[in-house]
């Protein structure tokens, strides 16, 4: 699983960095910004910039066309069933009945994780190869985004 998406890595970076930035400007234009509660939790999380972050909530997350792309992220378990948040860049999508303060100290130390390494496409091709290298509960950027959860504001 995890040697598939190594081996896809490379011709399917390029596809993935260019669908996340395509949502995070559709997260951009519908997405709503935080109110002042959760600006002070981006900010223990270490956000730089909460006012730049935009929420969507959805009903489902959304999955690539791309039939090869879809594959391994649902392979990889980075997509797909049981998952309720997931963040591009500023924008982060959460899906309707779990806007809580667990999932967004969660979400908002990957917002924290792109500021540091630049960009989308910079933080991207770092956390993919993460996920194949570790697997996805052991990527680095997940277990840093779970020792920042918030249960209390
Ligand atoms: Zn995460």
């Amino acid at each position: 699983m995890a040697s598939d998406l190594r081996a896809a890595l490379p011709l399917l970076m390029p596809k993935a960095i260019a669908w996340a930035e395509s949502q995070f400007s559709f997260i951009a234009e519908a997405g709503q910004p935080i109110d002042s509660s959760l600006f002070a939790v981006a900010q223990s999380v270490g956000v730089l910039h909460p006012e730049l972050i935009r929420i969507a909530e959805v009903s489902h997350l959304p999955l690539p066309e791309d039939p090869e792309l879809r594959r391994v992220a649902l392979d990889a378990g980075l997509l797909g069933q049981g998952m309720v948040g997931l963040t591009f860049g500023y924008g982060v999508y959460i899906c309707h009945g779990h806007k809580d303060l667990r999932l967004l100290s969660h979400e908002f130390r990957h917002v924290y994780q792109y500021e540091h390494t630049g960009s989308i496409a910079s933080f991207l091709p770092i956390y993919l190869e993460q996920i194949a290298t570790f697997g996805y509960d052991d990527a680095p950027f997940e277990v840093d985004a779970r020792a920042h959860e918030r249960c209390h504001a």
